[in-house]
């Protein structure tokens, strides 16, 4: 009987220790590494609850505080029912991801392209399909260079000093950030192409960073004056020659002149997929928050948490606040994310340089941390 009461009375206080435990652990990893991000898209409705399920049962265990979810179109708009995709999520199920992630204690941010990738693979997005006005390049010059980067790839852009784009899109942004009920908004602003292009009868001729940057500071100054900050991702304002980067992780059309130009409240998801690239530094230099995006690349990964936490401890009081942390990022849907993760994908003929993986060993990696 004493033997019971001693174990009964020992799973208290395990029980009781664990969630302290994991406070603490949680308090070591706010300090030595801010943000511990996820960024994928928004889930489609029939996967939901599986998400709902990985961000209790996944992210939190490991600590993830901010999820950034790829919303774009994909949300049954009160302000804008004219830009509805297909898939769309109600705002009830959208409250449900909030309420799960507050639970958690993870920040949920939303994110909608702007200026570029107003089409993909699939044609163009809502908002050029209704507004083609907004289109930096004029429908007939349907060929243009500056829109088929690679292999064809479309990659079209709205025009920045089109009079009635910004009407249109910030009632998206308001909306969204109000239902999410966010205080940061990420515009994404990344591969950026088509932009000052010589067809666009209000850009022609204009200096493409000076284009670039303004579009930065009209929408930092519409989200400032909510209230709101500003996330975006960093390879238009690297200059890809000089670097050494692709021509899509970094800019050749001129923009990278803009890391100069744009204010300085902005926080950069700084981006690089197939190695550790030290350009985190570049953007701190400058006086910029950022942090450090992998995606597939498990051993990448890795070495860009570590630089991310050295770069935290070795470098001028000033400095060591800009660097934010990391955010592990997916670039397919929520049902091949999750389908690879557990395992339910035929394909093994990636290897390990999957998205699970890099995340898994990632997180990983980061679990470690409190105890270096
Ligand atoms: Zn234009």
């Amino acid at each position: 009987m004493k033997k019971l009461f001693f174990l009964s009375a020992l799973l208290t206080l395990i029980t009781f220790l664990n969630p302290l435990r994991a406070m603490s652990e949680r308090a070591a990893l706010d300090s030595i590494l801010p943000v511990r991000g996820f960024c994928i898209a928004l889930p489609t409705p029939d996967r939901m609850d599986e998400f709902v399920k990985f961000i209790e049962t996944e992210l939190a265990p490991r600590h993830v505080n901010t999820l950034v979810l790829r919303v774009e179109y994909k949300y049954k708009w009160k302000s804008r029912p004219e830009l509805i995709d297909t898939l769309a999520l109600s705002k009830r199920e959208v409250k449900r991801l909030l309420k799960v992630c507050k639970q958690n204690n993870i920040k949920m941010i939303p994110l909608i392209d702007l200026l570029g990738h107003q089409s993909g693979r699939g044609g163009l997005n809502m908002l050029l399909k209704t507004y083609p006005e907004f289109e930096e390049t004029p429908a007939e010059f349907s060929n243009d260079p500056a829109r088929l980067p690679m292999n064809g790839f479309n990659m079209r852009s709205y025009c920045p000093n089109h009079p009635d784009v910004h009407k249109v899109v910030f009632d998206v942004v308001d909306e969204i950030c109000e239902v999410f009920e966010s205080d940061i908004f990420h515009a994404g602003m990344d591969e950026v192409f088509d932009i000052g292009n010589d067809k666009c009868p209000r850009c022609a001729g204009r200096d493409k960073a000076e284009l670039f940057a303004q579009e930065v500071w009209t929408i930092r100054n519409h989200l400032a004056s909510k209230g709101r900050k500003m996330w975006m991702w960093g390879d238009r304002l690297l200059d890809g020659r000089t670097i050494g980067l692709g021509r899509w992780e970094g800019s050749y059309n001129n923009t990278h002149r803009a890391i100069d130009m744009i204010p300085k409240d902005v926080t950069i998801c700084d981006w690089h997929y197939e190695r550790a690239d030290v350009t985190a530094a570049l953007f701190a230099m400058k006086g910029i928050d950022v942090m450090t995006c992998p995606w597939r690349n498990p051993q990448a990964a890795v070495l860009q948490v570590e630089d991310m936490v050295r770069f935290r401890q070795n470098t001028a009081k000033v400095m060591k606040p800009r660097f934010r942390g990391v955010m592990h990022t997916v670039w397919s849907n929520v049902g091949t994310f999750l389908d690879g993760f557990y395992g339910k994908n035929e394909d093994k003929s990636q290897g390990d340089q999957t998205p699970w993986e890099a995340f898994r060993r990632m997180y990983d990696r980061i679990a470690l941390l409190p105890e270096e």
